[in-house]
């Protein structure tokens, strides 16, 4: 006996404009890239493709590292491919935590058996550098800081430079969340003094969500390499990933690259390189301006203080009185629209209005704040 074949019309998903907290808004350009023939992954038309990609990669993260490399996975394979590789059993890690994705990166740090030292800091705050440096001083022996730059549950930005700097004056190495920043506000690897960092294909690079560009320094590496226990994830262990991804010319196989949604990424990474990472950075700045002016005339509050906000992400508070998720069906089933519902502490007190990549319009900061308007009955 075998089952009856079920028998379903083809998927077509109605269409949206994404302003919530990933993932953005996809460019024709990228879909129409990824509908391209699949060819083998040792290809070597493939492989000139992800040359390519490197290299444009290497001109998001603002680095001349060798090792930068879109991992096949979303964004959370990223952060785990940091913390498994550079975080041995018994490894004392300073963990930053002023969000959920700070939460996670201390699941992280307990998994791999490592020692957490816990830096807190309240939801929609910057993480505090004087906190984190006197963590060191209290503990001079952590080899690993690890914090969220864009913290995409409340909306905050941290001072990355300054928490690099405090890492490096002992010693450590620095972990970095860049997910929701990159391509959206300033990341810059090498000048900052990074040696980790993992990113998100779906937020400010408007590519479909599942890869996770990430980029190591040559001191990560060599602490690595250096490890006493081998790395506990086969998948993830860089040693292997680095003759595959890192090896110019003899690649050998460790795994089937998502072939097409590479071909997304790439594109995607050029529409980023045509616009300059400058002028992306500045129209993010821009309309988020012209989106804050809006909701402040719609009498909506910000929960992030106007110095530690995230122009691309915009936590707001749903005002009292008002249901979080009847407005946000509305927003969706009547205009198509979607914004972020909140996470964890925040859940139905804060919407997350994300302006990420493509989805970063005049056109559509007008548009949310007119369906914004009429739902709340505030135009
Ligand atoms: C979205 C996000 C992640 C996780 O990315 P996924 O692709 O959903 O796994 C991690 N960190 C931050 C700050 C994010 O915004």
């Amino acid at each position: 006996m075998t089952q009856t074949a079920p028998q379903f019309n083809a998927f077509t998903p109605p269409r949206r404009i994404l302003m919530g907290p990933g993932p953005s808004d996809v460019p024709e350009r990228v879909l129409a890239a990824m509908a391209r023939p699949t060819i083998g992954h040792l290809d070597p038309a493939f492989q000139g493709m992800m040359e390519e990609l490197k290299t444009l990669l290497r001109y998001a993260f603002q680095t001349g590292n060798r090792l930068t490399f879109p991992v096949s996975g979303p964004g959370s394979v990223g952060m785990e491919m940091c913390f498994v590789n550079l975080v041995e059993p018994g490894d004392k890690v300073i963990v930053c935590s002023n969000g959920v994705f700070g939460g996670r990166m201390l699941e992280n740090v307990k998994r791999c058996g490592g020692v957490p030292v816990v830096v807190e800091d309240p939801w929609g705050r910057a993480v505090d550098p004087d906190k984190v440096e006197a963590a060191f001083k209290a503990h001079p022996d952590a080899g690993v800081l690890a914090f969220v730059h864009a913290e995409t549950s409340t909306g905050a930005q941290s001072d990355a430079a300054a928490l690099a700097a405090i890492a490096r004056r002992y010693g450590a190495l620095t972990i970095m969340d860049c997910v929701t920043s990159l391509g959206g506000t300033p990341v810059l690897i090498d000048a900052w003094g990074i040696d980790a960092a993992y990113s998100g294909s779906q937020k400010c690079l408007s590519c479909t969500p599942g890869l996770s560009p990430v980029t190591f320094s040559e001191r990560a590496i060599e602490r690595v390499q250096a490890r006493k226990a081998p790395v506990q994830s086969w998948f993830m262990d860089l040693n292997l990933v680095l003759g595959y991804w890192g090896g110019e010319g003899a690649r050998t196989y460790h795994h089937t690259a998502p072939i097409n949604p590479l071909y997304g990424l790439h594109e995607a990474l050029r529409i980023l390189a045509e616009e300059g990472i400058e002028n992306a950075w500045a129209r993010h700045r821009r309309l988020h301006e012209a989106l804050k002016a809006g909701l402040e005339r719609l009498g909506l509050a910000f929960v992030v203080p106007e110095a530690e906000r995230l122009p691309q992400l915009n936590a707001i508070f749903v005002p009292e009185g008002v249901n979080d998720a009847a407005v946000r069906a509305r927003l969706l089933n009547e205009f198509n629209l979607e914004i972020g519902a909140g996470l964890g502490a925040y859940a139905g007190r804060v919407w997350r209005i994300g302006l990420m990549g493509h989805a970063c319009t005049a056109k559509n900061v007008r548009y949310c704040l007119e369906a914004l308007g009429q739902v709340l009955g505030r135009g």
